[in-house]
């Protein structure tokens, strides 16, 4: 057994992005609060935000229509208590953010602008032109920078004693570190880059849900994730520019080979159809592109500046150029079971943002209510932990070894890339589906090591497996999670949601 050095805190936070951020400034004084991170190059996917944060601020909305608006999106699968939680609490936490001096763009009258996205029936998407997460995250860390203890590295492992989560370990650069905590909380993003095309970060590699899932805590509708429907279509490699909805919201056409619109054929909303069935419609396709050359040249620097820059380094000009687009994994609707409060089914154990599952996306995730699941349920995680007795961290019991690992690991994520997008793309094939678990079994069995790829890996093998075996026991088709053997919704499965614990490893 090794023995590593250790910190105690009394809140120890595992992702510094919009929902770990948000939830340390809402711990009181004088609460210790550790935060753990990646670090620069696996930064999460909150500073990447473009199009904005939802909320009913609007004159002609209201929070019931923002309600209304997910529960229509989310295909019969929302928990409504979650979503009314979040349409009602949202305008206070963007109005919190403005407060602190997030840079929302704003009307000559001085009221928030708002941008409309697809799924939304008003304009409700609060923004800073088409780099809402950088605004957003440049005004959290400045002010948490002030309240917590920061620490880089991947956390590995949680320590549970007696049914309580007591903390984690953390490898660092300078070996691993035990963190001893009062209370644990789970905020590190999503999974896209188990897929072969996505928007997301390289770093986002499911590991928090891994993280639970070993400590033995519940998840839920890990069969759901969304595919955007417009990122770019160029370039080399897995990650893809997001060309964001918003464009679409401003007039951006979507057009095949011969210029036709042909999402109209598809839903009456066309262009602004919810983001399954435009992924679905532009999937279908030899190949789609946003034409936005009738639209004002202006907006490009005004409102777009960040897709503007992305096609360019493309050597694309979308003034004059059709912008090649096509679906890519985008944002995890599934994740760790929590309640209203972020609790886990492990006593001090909370899971936030998009790592999380609430339960407010239900089978698909409306624009724009990422970022504002992230900010309205990390405050509320923030003020349940408040809430809790406080008492002395209980003393850790475990320990980990970490075991050294021989594995060409870029082979290796090209395998499992290859493998999550054939069996649970946007059209998934139960006989992809059946053999998966088996074909990364030897990665998801990888120990604990102290190579940072290969901790990602063996995450993303781990979940892959979870998410297959959901998928093939869904036997249905519904918002994003689309069956080519069960094309249709089957009304027995509506608000079914599969839930996975430590006795489901397949
Ligand atoms: C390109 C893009 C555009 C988007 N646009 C929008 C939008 O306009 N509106 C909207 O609502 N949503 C949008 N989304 C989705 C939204 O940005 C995310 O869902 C949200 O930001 C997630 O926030 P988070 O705090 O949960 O996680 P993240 O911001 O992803 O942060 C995760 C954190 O966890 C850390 N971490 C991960 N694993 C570990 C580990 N093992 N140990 C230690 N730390 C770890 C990471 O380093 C990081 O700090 C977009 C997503 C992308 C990719």
């Amino acid at each position: 057994m090794n023995t590593v050095p250790s910190v105690k805190t009394d809140v120890f936070i595992v992702g510094a992005g919009a929902a770990g951020l948000y939830a340390s400034l809402h711990l009181p004084q004088p609460t210790e609060i550790l935060v753990c991170d990646k670090g620069k190059k696996r930064s999460g996917s909150s500073p990447w935000a473009q199009g904005g944060v939802a909320a009913a601020l609007g004159p002609d909305d209201s929070p019931d229509l923002h309600v209304q608006d997910t529960l229509r999106v989310a295909a019969g699968h929302a928990d409504v208590s979650a979503v009314q939680v979040l349409c009602y609490e949202a305008p206070e936490c963007i109005m919190e953010l403005a407060e602190l001096g997030c840079d929302f763009d704003r009307n000559p009258d001085g009221t928030l602008h708002l941008a409309r996205e697809g799924g939304q029936s008003v304009s409700r998407s609060a923004h800073h032109e088409d780099s809402t997460g950088a605004a957003i995250m440049a005004t959290l860390r400045q002010h948490a920078s002030k309240r917590v203890k920061r620490i880089e590295g991947a956390c590995l492992r949680l320590d549970v004693v007696d049914g309580r989560c007591v903390g984690g370990w953390v490898l660092t650069e300078e070996g691993v570190v035990r963190v001893q905590a009062n209370s644990t909380v789970l905020a590190t993003g999503g999974i896209g880059a188990i897929f072969n095309s996505t928007t997301n970060p390289a770093g986002a590699t499911g590991d928090g849900i891994v993280l639970a899932w070993e400590a033995g805590a519940g998840l839920a509708d890990l069969e759901f994730v969304q595919f955007h429907p417009t990122a770019l279509a160029a370039g080399l490699g897995h990650q893809r520019v997001l060309v964001t909805e918003a464009l679409r919201g401003a007039g951006a056409h979507v057009v095949d080979a011969d210029g036709r619109r042909f999402l109209f054929d598809h839903h009456s909303d066309g262009e602004m159809a919810p983001r399954d069935v435009v992924a679905r419609a532009i999937s279908s396709r030899k190949g789609a592109w946003l034409d936005c050359r009738h639209l004002d040249p202006g907006i490009w620097q005004k409102e777009f500046p960040t897709v503007y820059s992305g096609c360019v380094r493309h050597g694309i000009d979308p003034v004059r150029d059709l912008i090649p687009v096509a679906p890519a994994a985008h944002y995890f609707v599934g994740g760790i079971q929590t309640d209203l409060d972020g609790r886990t089914t492990i006593p001090r154990l909370y899971a936030i943002g998009e790592c999380s599952n609430t339960g407010v996306h239900g089978a698909n995730r409306l624009a724009g209510n990422s970022l504002a699941e992230a900010l309205v349920f990390g405050r509320r995680a923030a003020r349940a932990i408040a809430g809790q007795r406080t008492g002395k961290p209980k003393e850790p019991m475990g320990d980990v070894d970490l075991e050294p690992v021989e594995i060409d690991a870029d082979d290796s994520w090209v395998r499992l890339r290859d493998l999550c997008t054939n069996a649970m793309g946007i059209e998934r094939d139960p006989t992809n589906l059946r053999s998966l678990p088996a074909a990364l079994e030897d990665l998801a069995r990888l120990p604990i090591t102290d190579d940072r790829s290969v901790l990602e890996l063996r995450s993303a093998a781990i979940l892959a497996r979870l998410m297959a075996r959901a998928a093939l026991l869904r036997t249905e088709s519904r918002g994003v999670h689309h069956r080519i053997d069960h094309g249709e919704p089957v009304p027995e499965w509506a608000g079914v949601r599969l839930r996975l614990a430590l006795t489901d490893l397949p």
